[in-house]
C-alpha cells in the first residue's frame, strides 16, 4: 500500500529545472524509497531514507520533506502538493 508517493521536477541555484526526484512511502515499510538526479551537480542515485526527521519536517498540511545530494550537499525542500494532501485524508 502507498503511503505517500510524488515526483517533483527541481531546479538548481541558477533556477534551471535540471534534476527530479520521486519519493516513495510503502505503508508497510519503515523507509522511504528516493530516486534522485541532483539539479546541481547531475548526481544520480537512489536509496531509502528514515521516514523521520530529519527528512520528515512538520506534519499535515505543513509537512515537508528535505532531500541532500550525497554528492554535492544541495538541499533541496519539498513542500506536500494539495492535492495530495486531499487524497490522503479522502
Ligand atoms: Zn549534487
Amino acid at each position: 500500500m502507498i503511503e505517500y508517493i510524488t515526483t517533483r521536477t527541481l531546479e538548481n541555484s541558477k533556477g534551471e529545472a535540471k534534476g527530479k526526484v520521486r519519493i516513495l512511502k510503502l505503508k508497510e515499510e519503515e523507509n522511504a524509497k528516493i530516486e534522485f538526479k541532483c539539479p546541481e551537480c547531475g548526481y544520480d542515485g537512489k536509496w531509502d531514507e528514515k521516514w523521520g526527521e530529519p527528512f520528515v519536517q512538520g506534519s499535515g498540511i505543513n509537512q515537508k520533506f528535505i532531500i541532500k545530494c550525497k554528492n554535492c550537499n544541495f538541499s533541496i525542500k519539498i513542500s506536500k502538493l494539495k492535492k495530495e494532501i486531499k487524497k490522503k485524508s479522502a
